[in-house]
């Protein structure tokens, strides 16, 4: 179905119950009242001359008018952009331009970002852009006041005539690995698949959901926001921007049954020094996802945190985002260790990268799916379209994967990352989830680099659980050696306080590598 039909489902079925929660501002939407903003914003859109097809872009930290924004673009059919809250002048100019953004919302500012300011550096410069709006500011009251001039039952009448598969969303991937490419995709594709997400989770009506994870990202946007308006379920928003005591409160006061993150984000959440003060009894299920998701950090979410039926999603910005998901069903060990099984309607396949043969089960390979939740393509990029999606419609995920004889997959590490010592092949993943175990070790990352008698050596950047007292090579080395081959043993080690990061949570490995002195 389209985006806004579905809405208008839960609104229909369950007017009087919670669908969002700002809980830093202090506002509260029932479904019927959210229903009816989000008509009234389609139509302050419409006021403005926005048509079907046409670019909005949405530049803001989360904030419930994002949300507003993201059901309003899909009632009228016009394609929201979604733009990295981190961006500067330089990033914003790049996807103005490149996805031709006709109407900008944003908002005045964030901490150390002057949204305002940097929008009327570009703002000269794109004759296309023809309109900005700033939430929170009069030029939002203007737009919800022309909302008057359109009747109101304008944009059911131009929900009827969109088409499930018509480009709805344009998301820019992370950006890990290099420049972000712009995944375009329909209400088909993300509909069906916060729908799926929700479900395997066992959503209902009932279930309050702490978003921490930014909605600019997909992780907030379809499986946080689609996934619980799908279930008529509760968005709760704890805080603008990540910030892990905000969340933990969050959860307390709005008595959440779910809660998302990145494993940074849990692995924050866990070492706050009052963690044990908060109450967080309420909590039944959640999604960890985006990045290797450690067993150990998996452990103590479910022991430490009533997360009993926490669910690993898999899944990247092309495909909507998910492709597998461990279930509640699963034994411990499938829903620490592996990232589940394919989710209905999606096939997977791991394959080599260089040959595209289907390799034998237990052995590692590209990981590629197939199915309704695959882009339409990357925007007015075809070259690119075409090398990351084949003929027969797989995506070539650039993800290491190894399908156990059982179906359920467990991710190695993305190709790029991969090390190659002296010929043998590293995958940075099994050296990490080893020195999780480290008990000087709160967080670490494994990356290659240069190394003139080998290729590559094996540097582990690491995170002390005592700054006061980190861990030495020496001691690194000690606690490999009779466990791990000599060649996956760490050379190199660099002690930090943090790594750095995408808005969306994931560790720039790149930085880590290019940064390195010996
Ligand atoms: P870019 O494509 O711009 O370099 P990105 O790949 O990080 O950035 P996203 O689409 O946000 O952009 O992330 C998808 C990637 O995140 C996947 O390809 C995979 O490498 C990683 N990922 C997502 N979920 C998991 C998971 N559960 N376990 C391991 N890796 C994951
Ligand atoms: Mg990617």
């Amino acid at each position: 179905d389209t985006i806004g039909r579905n809405l208008d489902r839960a609104v229909t079925a369950h007017p009087d119950r919670e669908a969002l929660v700002d809980v830093a501002g202090g506002r509260r939407w029932t479904y019927a009242q959210f229903g009816a903003d989000v008509d009234r914003l389609a139509r302050g859109l419409l006021a403005l001359g926005v048509l079907k097809g046409d670019r909005v872009g949405i530049w803001a930290v989360n904030c419930p008018e994002w949300v507003l924004v993201q059901y309003a673009t899909a009632r009228i059919g016009a394609i929201m952009v979604n733009i990295n809250p981190a961006y500067r002048v330089h990033e914003l100019d790049y996807v103005l331009r490149q996805s031709g953004i006709e109407v900008l919302i944003s908002s005045t500012g964030h901490k150390t970002s002057d949204y305002r300011a940097m929008v009327e550096r570009v703002r000269g410069e794109l004759p296309r852009l023809r309109e900005v709006v700033f939430i929170g500011d009069p030029t939002w009251d203007a737009l919800l006041a022309a909302a008057e001039r359109i009747p109101e039952d304008q944009p059911a009448a131009i929900e009827a005539t969109l088409s499930c598969d018509d480009p709805i969303n344009i998301q820019y991937t992370s950006g890990t690995t290099g420049f972000p490419k712009g995944a375009t995709l329909s209400h088909h594709n993300i509909l069906n698949n916060g729908y799926f997400v929700g479900e395997t989770v066992g959503y209902t009506e009932e279930d309050r959901i702490c978003l921490p994870v930014p909605f600019y990202h997909c992780f907030g946007m379809v499986m946080g926001n689609l996934g619980a308006t799908t279930h008529s379920a509760c968005i709760v928003i704890p805080a603008p921007s990540f910030d892990p005591a905000a969340t933990l409160r969050a959860v307390e006061q709005e008595r959440c049954t779910s809660l998302y993150g990145v494993p940074t984000m849990f692995i924050a959440e866990l070492g706050l020094p009052d963690f044990a003060r908060y109450d967080l009894t309420t909590l039944r299920t959640g999604i960890m996802a985006g990045s290797p998701c450690p067993v150990e950090v998996m452990k103590r979410v479910m022991a430490e945190m009533h997360m009993a039926e926490v669910s690993i999603c898999y899944g990247m910005t092309e495909t909507s985002p998910v492709s597998t998901q461990t279930r509640m069903d699963d034994g411990l060990e499938h829903r620490t260790a592996t990232v589940g099984r394919a989710l209905p309607h999606i096939e997977v396949k791991v394959v080599d990268p260089v040959s595209g043969v289907t390799v034998p089960r237990g052995e590692p390979g590209e990981l590629c799916t197939r199915g309704y939740s695959v882009m339409l393509g990357y925007w007015e990029e075809p070259e690119r379209t075409a090398e990351a999606v084949d003929a027969g419609r797989w995506m070539h995920t650039g993800d290491l994967a190894v399908m156990r004889d059982d179906g359920y997959l467990a991710i190695v590490g993305r190709i790029k990352d991969m090390i190659i010592r002296g010929g043998e092949n590293v995958y940075p993943r099994e050296i990490e989830e080893f020195l999780y175990t480290h008990p000087k070790i709160a967080d670490v990352q494994v990356v290659g680099v240069p190394d003139e008698r080998y290729g590559e050596e094996i540097l582990a950047c690491v995170i002390p659980r005592d700054p006061a007292d980190p861990p030495t090579l020496a001691e690194v080395e000690d606690f490999c050696a009779d466990r791990l081959a000599h060649y996956k043993v760490p050379r190199h080690l660099r002690i930090m306080d943090g790594f750095p990061m995408t808005v969306s949570g994931k560790i720039r490995k790149v930085e880590l590598r290019e940064d390195f002195r010996p």
